[in-house]
Protein backbone atom coordinates (compact mmCIF):
# COMPACT_ATOMS: atom_id res chain seq x y z
CA UNK A 1 0.00 0.00 0.00
CA UNK A 2 1.39 3.37 -0.97
CA UNK A 3 1.81 6.07 1.61
CA UNK A 4 2.48 9.33 1.52
CA UNK A 5 6.09 8.60 1.01
CA UNK A 6 9.06 9.63 -1.62
CA UNK A 7 11.87 7.55 -2.15
CA UNK A 8 15.38 9.39 -3.42
CA UNK A 9 17.75 7.46 -5.55
CA UNK A 10 20.86 9.92 -5.32
CA UNK A 11 22.24 12.26 -2.34
CA UNK A 12 24.19 14.82 -4.09
CA UNK A 13 23.13 18.38 -4.82
CA UNK A 14 20.11 17.44 -6.33
CA UNK A 15 18.90 14.80 -4.54
CA UNK A 16 19.63 16.11 -0.68
CA UNK A 17 18.19 19.67 -1.76
CA UNK A 18 15.31 18.02 -2.98
CA UNK A 19 14.90 16.25 0.39
CA UNK A 20 15.04 19.69 2.21
CA UNK A 21 12.36 21.08 -0.41
CA UNK A 22 9.83 18.51 0.44
CA UNK A 23 11.10 18.56 4.27
CA UNK A 24 10.32 22.27 4.27
CA UNK A 25 7.28 21.95 2.33
CA UNK A 26 5.67 19.77 4.78
CA UNK A 27 3.75 17.79 2.37
CA UNK A 28 5.62 14.30 2.90
CA UNK A 29 5.28 11.85 5.61
CA UNK A 30 8.60 10.04 4.94
CA UNK A 31 11.32 10.55 2.83
CA UNK A 32 13.97 7.71 2.43
CA UNK A 33 17.41 8.88 1.02
CA UNK A 34 19.45 6.17 -1.45
CA UNK A 35 22.82 6.51 -2.56
CA UNK A 36 25.82 3.99 -3.07
CA UNK A 37 28.30 6.76 -1.11
CA UNK A 38 27.17 5.17 2.41
CA UNK A 39 28.94 7.81 4.17
CA UNK A 40 27.58 10.62 2.29
CA UNK A 41 23.93 10.07 2.61
CA UNK A 42 24.03 9.36 6.35
CA UNK A 43 25.72 12.80 6.76
CA UNK A 44 22.82 14.18 4.52
CA UNK A 45 20.43 12.53 6.25
CA UNK A 46 21.33 13.59 9.63
CA UNK A 47 21.52 16.93 8.55
CA UNK A 48 18.24 17.41 7.32
CA UNK A 49 17.20 15.33 10.20
CA UNK A 50 18.06 18.21 12.06
CA UNK A 51 15.97 20.62 9.88
CA UNK A 52 12.57 19.00 11.07
CA UNK A 53 12.14 20.53 14.41
CA UNK A 54 11.88 24.60 12.14
CA UNK A 55 9.63 22.69 9.29
CA UNK A 56 6.84 19.92 10.42
CA UNK A 57 6.60 16.63 10.45
CA UNK A 58 8.14 14.59 7.96
CA UNK A 59 10.10 11.29 8.69
CA UNK A 60 13.90 11.27 6.91
CA UNK A 61 16.02 8.41 6.72
CA UNK A 62 18.75 6.16 5.11
CA UNK A 63 17.02 3.89 2.36
CA UNK A 64 16.98 0.83 1.22
CA UNK A 65 15.16 -0.31 -1.84
CA UNK A 66 12.88 -2.03 0.62
CA UNK A 67 11.66 1.59 1.15
CA UNK A 68 10.09 1.79 -2.36
CA UNK A 69 7.88 -0.66 -1.71
CA UNK A 70 5.37 1.82 -0.13
CA UNK A 71 6.70 4.88 -1.82
CA UNK A 72 4.25 6.57 -3.64
CA UNK A 73 6.86 8.60 -5.98
CA UNK A 74 10.87 7.41 -6.57
CA UNK A 75 13.04 10.48 -7.30
CA UNK A 76 16.01 9.26 -9.16
CA UNK A 77 18.94 11.84 -9.20
CA UNK A 78 21.80 9.58 -8.90
CA UNK A 79 24.81 9.13 -11.60
CA UNK A 80 28.04 10.59 -12.82
CA UNK A 81 28.08 14.58 -13.45
CA UNK A 82 30.41 15.60 -15.84
CA UNK A 83 34.07 15.37 -15.30
CA UNK A 84 36.73 17.90 -16.84
CA UNK A 85 37.50 15.86 -20.12
CA UNK A 86 34.88 13.66 -20.56
CA UNK A 87 32.37 14.51 -22.92
CA UNK A 88 27.91 14.72 -22.74
CA UNK A 89 28.43 11.22 -24.64
CA UNK A 90 30.38 9.66 -21.92
CA UNK A 91 28.00 10.98 -19.15
CA UNK A 92 25.05 9.15 -21.36
CA UNK A 93 27.09 5.57 -21.34
CA UNK A 94 28.22 5.73 -17.61
CA UNK A 95 24.33 6.95 -16.59
CA UNK A 96 22.73 4.97 -19.02
CA UNK A 97 24.13 2.22 -17.04
CA UNK A 98 23.08 2.99 -13.69
CA UNK A 99 19.25 3.73 -15.05
CA UNK A 100 19.08 -0.18 -16.22
CA UNK A 101 20.47 -1.47 -13.21
CA UNK A 102 17.88 0.80 -11.12
CA UNK A 103 15.05 0.35 -13.00
CA UNK A 104 13.82 -3.00 -12.56
CA UNK A 105 14.74 -2.80 -8.73
CA UNK A 106 12.27 -0.37 -7.95
CA UNK A 107 9.32 -2.20 -10.18
CA UNK A 108 10.39 -5.45 -8.39
CA UNK A 109 9.16 -3.44 -5.16
CA UNK A 110 6.55 -1.49 -6.20
CA UNK A 111 4.74 -2.30 -10.11
CA UNK A 112 2.70 1.01 -8.94
CA UNK A 113 5.32 3.88 -8.01
CA UNK A 114 5.45 6.95 -10.17
CA UNK A 115 8.88 7.04 -10.88
CA UNK A 116 10.63 10.36 -11.92
CA UNK A 117 13.90 10.68 -13.57
CA UNK A 118 16.17 13.74 -13.38
CA UNK A 119 19.62 12.58 -13.92
CA UNK A 120 21.19 13.82 -17.31
CA UNK A 121 20.69 13.22 -20.25
CA UNK A 122 17.21 13.04 -18.82
CA UNK A 123 15.56 12.78 -22.51
CA UNK A 124 17.63 9.60 -23.65
CA UNK A 125 17.08 7.99 -19.92
CA UNK A 126 13.23 8.42 -19.71
CA UNK A 127 13.60 6.70 -23.43
CA UNK A 128 15.70 3.68 -21.91
CA UNK A 129 13.83 3.48 -18.72
CA UNK A 130 10.29 3.05 -21.29
CA UNK A 131 11.58 0.67 -23.30
CA UNK A 132 12.35 -1.52 -20.69
CA UNK A 133 8.73 -1.41 -18.58
CA UNK A 134 6.86 0.34 -21.99
CA UNK A 135 3.42 -0.93 -19.66
CA UNK A 136 4.54 1.26 -17.32
CA UNK A 137 4.31 4.27 -19.71
CA UNK A 138 2.33 6.94 -17.76
CA UNK A 139 4.33 5.83 -14.47
CA UNK A 140 7.55 7.06 -15.97
CA UNK A 141 8.63 10.54 -16.88
CA UNK A 142 11.43 12.39 -16.88
CA UNK A 143 11.79 16.35 -14.76
CA UNK A 144 12.56 17.35 -18.81
CA UNK A 145 12.22 21.17 -19.89
CA UNK A 146 10.54 22.17 -16.41
CA UNK A 147 12.71 23.74 -15.06
CA UNK A 148 13.65 25.79 -18.51
CA UNK A 149 9.88 27.01 -18.39
CA UNK A 150 10.80 28.11 -15.13
CA UNK A 151 13.64 29.98 -15.92
CA UNK A 152 11.74 31.66 -19.05
CA UNK A 153 9.24 32.32 -16.84
CA UNK A 154 10.99 34.21 -14.49
CA UNK A 155 13.06 36.05 -16.99
CA UNK A 156 9.97 36.99 -18.52
CA UNK A 157 8.56 37.89 -14.94
CA UNK A 158 11.41 40.16 -14.49
CA UNK A 159 11.53 41.93 -18.34
CA UNK A 160 7.33 42.70 -18.21
CA UNK A 161 6.99 43.60 -14.27
CA UNK A 162 4.82 40.55 -13.83
CA UNK A 163 4.65 37.71 -11.24
CA UNK A 164 6.10 34.74 -13.07
CA UNK A 165 3.22 32.33 -11.62
CA UNK A 166 1.14 34.61 -14.49
CA UNK A 167 2.69 33.82 -17.27
CA UNK A 168 1.90 30.93 -19.39
CA UNK A 169 5.22 30.33 -21.51
CA UNK A 170 6.96 27.06 -22.14
CA UNK A 171 10.46 25.52 -23.22
CA UNK A 172 9.61 22.27 -25.14
CA UNK A 173 12.11 19.60 -26.62
CA UNK A 174 15.03 18.20 -25.70
CA UNK A 175 16.07 19.47 -22.15
CA UNK A 176 19.56 20.39 -23.62
CA UNK A 177 20.78 22.60 -26.37
CA UNK A 178 17.84 21.75 -29.04
CA UNK A 179 14.88 22.98 -27.12
CA UNK A 180 12.69 25.69 -28.08
CA UNK A 181 10.27 28.24 -26.55
CA UNK A 182 6.80 27.98 -27.95
CA UNK A 183 6.36 32.17 -28.14
CA UNK A 184 3.05 31.11 -30.16
CA UNK A 185 1.05 29.86 -27.37
CA UNK A 186 2.76 32.34 -24.50
CA UNK A 187 0.59 34.01 -22.19
CA UNK A 188 0.56 36.26 -19.59
CA UNK A 189 -2.66 36.03 -17.64
CA UNK A 190 -5.73 35.36 -20.40
CA UNK A 191 -4.09 37.76 -23.11
CA UNK A 192 -1.67 36.29 -25.77
CA UNK A 193 1.99 37.74 -24.96
CA UNK A 194 2.17 40.41 -27.75
CA UNK A 195 -0.86 41.85 -26.65
CA UNK A 196 0.32 42.56 -22.90
CA UNK A 197 3.96 43.67 -24.04
CA UNK A 198 5.64 44.32 -27.11
CA UNK A 199 9.00 42.48 -27.08
CA UNK A 200 10.81 42.48 -30.10
CA UNK A 201 11.96 39.15 -31.71
CA UNK A 202 15.55 39.96 -30.63
CA UNK A 203 14.11 40.38 -27.12
CA UNK A 204 12.79 37.13 -27.13
CA UNK A 205 15.67 35.65 -28.74
CA UNK A 206 18.06 37.06 -25.89
CA UNK A 207 15.76 35.83 -22.86
CA UNK A 208 15.20 32.44 -25.07
CA UNK A 209 18.93 32.43 -24.81
CA UNK A 210 19.67 33.38 -20.89
CA UNK A 211 16.73 30.35 -20.12
CA UNK A 212 18.65 27.87 -22.32
CA UNK A 213 22.02 28.23 -21.01
CA UNK A 214 21.43 29.24 -17.39
CA UNK A 215 22.68 25.61 -16.07
CA UNK A 216 26.36 26.50 -18.22
CA UNK A 217 26.12 30.41 -16.58
CA UNK A 218 25.30 28.92 -12.98
CA UNK A 219 27.60 25.58 -13.30
CA UNK A 220 30.46 28.21 -14.28
CA UNK A 221 30.00 29.74 -11.04
CA UNK A 222 29.08 27.15 -8.11
CA UNK A 223 29.54 23.67 -10.08
CA UNK A 224 26.17 22.63 -9.98
CA UNK A 225 22.47 23.56 -9.98
CA UNK A 226 20.05 22.29 -7.46
CA UNK A 227 17.97 24.80 -5.69
CA UNK A 228 15.48 25.53 -9.03
CA UNK A 229 14.94 21.73 -9.70
CA UNK A 230 14.55 21.03 -6.46
CA UNK A 231 11.43 23.04 -6.18
CA UNK A 232 10.12 21.79 -9.59
CA UNK A 233 10.03 18.21 -8.30
CA UNK A 234 8.48 19.22 -5.03
CA UNK A 235 5.91 20.48 -7.48
CA UNK A 236 5.79 17.10 -9.47
CA UNK A 237 5.64 15.26 -6.53
CA UNK A 238 2.70 17.23 -4.73
CA UNK A 239 0.58 16.59 -7.96
CA UNK A 240 1.04 13.07 -7.60
CA UNK A 241 1.04 12.46 -4.13
CA UNK A 242 -2.21 14.81 -3.90
CA UNK A 243 -3.67 13.90 -7.50
CA UNK A 244 -3.67 17.33 -8.64
CA UNK A 245 -3.60 17.25 -12.12
CA UNK A 246 -1.38 19.84 -12.89
CA UNK A 247 0.56 21.01 -16.04
CA UNK A 248 4.39 20.80 -16.66
CA UNK A 249 6.75 20.44 -19.60
CA UNK A 250 7.56 16.76 -18.60
CA UNK A 251 9.96 14.11 -20.90
CA UNK A 252 7.88 11.22 -21.95
CA UNK A 253 7.72 8.83 -24.68
CA UNK A 254 5.51 10.24 -27.80
CA UNK A 255 3.38 8.24 -29.48
CA UNK A 256 1.92 10.37 -32.54
CA UNK A 257 2.50 13.74 -31.64
CA UNK A 258 3.53 16.26 -34.31
CA UNK A 259 4.08 12.61 -36.30
CA UNK A 260 6.89 11.75 -34.08
CA UNK A 261 7.71 8.68 -32.26
CA UNK A 262 10.03 6.27 -30.47
CA UNK A 263 11.89 9.67 -28.93
CA UNK A 264 10.99 10.64 -25.46
CA UNK A 265 11.24 14.64 -25.11
CA UNK A 266 9.19 17.56 -22.95
CA UNK A 267 5.72 18.55 -24.02
CA UNK A 268 3.17 19.76 -21.41
CA UNK A 269 1.09 17.58 -20.04
CA UNK A 270 -1.00 16.35 -17.33
CA UNK A 271 0.53 15.02 -14.12
CA UNK A 272 -1.84 13.14 -11.32
CA UNK A 273 -1.66 10.12 -9.04
CA UNK A 274 -0.90 7.44 -11.54
CA UNK A 275 1.86 9.81 -13.62
CA UNK A 276 1.01 11.04 -16.80
CA UNK A 277 -2.59 11.10 -16.90
CA UNK A 278 -3.04 12.89 -20.18
CA UNK A 279 -1.15 14.87 -23.14
CA UNK A 280 -2.56 18.27 -24.64
CA UNK A 281 -3.10 18.93 -27.99
CA UNK A 282 -1.00 22.26 -28.86
CA UNK A 283 -1.62 24.85 -31.91
CA UNK A 284 2.04 25.61 -32.31
CA UNK A 285 3.47 27.47 -35.39
CA UNK A 286 4.94 25.65 -38.73
CA UNK A 287 8.54 27.08 -37.43
CA UNK A 288 8.01 25.75 -34.16
CA UNK A 289 6.82 22.37 -35.14
CA UNK A 290 10.05 21.90 -37.51
CA UNK A 291 12.60 22.88 -34.61
CA UNK A 292 10.86 20.35 -32.16
CA UNK A 293 10.81 17.67 -34.76
CA UNK A 294 15.08 18.61 -35.31
CA UNK A 295 15.31 18.01 -31.48
CA UNK A 296 13.56 15.05 -31.88
CA UNK A 297 16.06 13.94 -34.22
CA UNK A 298 18.98 15.06 -32.08
CA UNK A 299 17.97 12.94 -29.54
CA UNK A 300 16.92 9.61 -31.28
CA UNK A 301 20.26 9.79 -33.41
CA UNK A 302 22.26 10.03 -30.07
CA UNK A 303 20.69 7.72 -28.38
CA UNK A 304 21.23 5.45 -31.18
CA UNK A 305 24.71 5.83 -31.24
CA UNK A 306 25.53 5.48 -28.07
CA UNK A 307 23.22 3.02 -26.57
CA UNK A 308 23.09 0.02 -29.72
P1 LIG B 1 26.10 14.67 -7.50
O1 LIG B 1 27.38 14.17 -8.05
O2 LIG B 1 26.13 15.74 -6.44
O3 LIG B 1 25.24 13.44 -6.90
C1 LIG B 1 25.10 12.22 -7.57
C2 LIG B 1 25.03 11.14 -6.50
O4 LIG B 1 24.65 9.90 -7.13
C3 LIG B 1 26.35 10.88 -5.78
O5 LIG B 1 26.19 11.11 -4.38
C4 LIG B 1 26.68 9.41 -6.09
O6 LIG B 1 27.28 8.74 -5.00
C5 LIG B 1 25.29 8.86 -6.37
N1 LIG B 1 25.24 7.64 -7.19
C6 LIG B 1 25.94 7.34 -8.30
N2 LIG B 1 25.55 6.12 -8.78
C7 LIG B 1 24.59 5.66 -7.96
C8 LIG B 1 23.79 4.49 -7.92
N3 LIG B 1 23.91 3.55 -8.87
N4 LIG B 1 22.90 4.33 -6.91
C9 LIG B 1 22.77 5.29 -5.95
N5 LIG B 1 23.49 6.42 -5.93
C10 LIG B 1 24.40 6.61 -6.92
O7 LIG B 1 25.24 15.17 -8.75
P2 LIG B 1 24.00 16.19 -8.71
O8 LIG B 1 24.49 17.58 -8.89
O9 LIG B 1 23.12 15.85 -7.56
O10 LIG B 1 23.26 15.78 -10.08
C11 LIG B 1 22.66 14.52 -10.21
C12 LIG B 1 22.12 14.36 -11.64
O11 LIG B 1 21.04 15.29 -11.84
C13 LIG B 1 23.18 14.66 -12.72
O12 LIG B 1 23.01 13.75 -13.79
C14 LIG B 1 22.80 16.07 -13.18
O13 LIG B 1 23.20 16.33 -14.49
C15 LIG B 1 21.27 16.00 -13.05
N6 LIG B 1 20.58 17.30 -12.99
C16 LIG B 1 19.43 17.37 -13.72
C17 LIG B 1 18.72 18.54 -13.73
C18 LIG B 1 17.47 18.59 -14.58
O14 LIG B 1 16.85 19.65 -14.75
N7 LIG B 1 17.05 17.46 -15.14
C19 LIG B 1 19.14 19.66 -12.98
C20 LIG B 1 20.30 19.53 -12.22
C21 LIG B 1 21.02 18.33 -12.24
Amino acid sequence: MNRNKVTIIGAGMVGSTTAFALVASNIVEEVALIDNNKKLVKSQVMDLQHSVPFCGYSNIKVGTYNDVKDSQAVIIACGASQKPGETRLDLLKKNSVIIKEIMPQIFKKNPKAVVIITTNPVDILTNIAYKMFPKKKSQIFGSGTILDSARLRFLLGQKMLVDPKSVHAYIIGEHGDSELALWSTAMVGNAKIDNFYKLSDKEKETIFLQAKNAAYAIIEGKQATYYAIAAGLVKIVRAVLYDENTVFTLSHPLTAEFGLKGVSLSLPVVVGSKGITRTIDMNISNSEKKLLISSANKLKQVEKKICH
